[in-house]
């Protein structure tokens, strides 16, 4: 049996022994109730932050730094092969075109 409500959880363990004794009582051949709490997973929204920075353009650290052909300068692979440049450069191309 699983809940994932904490409030769930508090009545199902609250009312366990009526629960069970009504399940007996219809002939249900059964010695406990298990109540396993799913509320101790991990936040699967903080996961799933921690994925996107894994995979963020801008880790060197994993992507590794490539040159950028719009500067010339060192930037990181990630941003050169989303970008087909550095993030600066993009930033300025952002900027010029908003200036239209
Ligand atoms: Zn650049």
């Amino acid at each position: 049996m699983g809940a994932n409500h904490p409030q769930w959880i508090q009545a199902l363990i609250f009312n366990k022994p009526q629960l069970l004794k009504a399940l007996k009582e219809k002939g249900h051949d059964i010695k406990d109730i298990k109540i396993r709490n799913y509320f101790q997973k991990k936040n699967p929204k903080a996961h799933a932050e921690k994925e996107v920075w894994a995979n963020h353009p801008s880790r060197i650290d994993i992507h590794g730094t490539s040159q950028c052909s719009v500067c010339n300068l060192p930037a990181p692979s990630g941003e050169i092969s989303l970008w087909g440049k550095c993030g600066l450069c993009r930033r300025k191309d952002l900027s010029t075109k908003n200036n239209y």
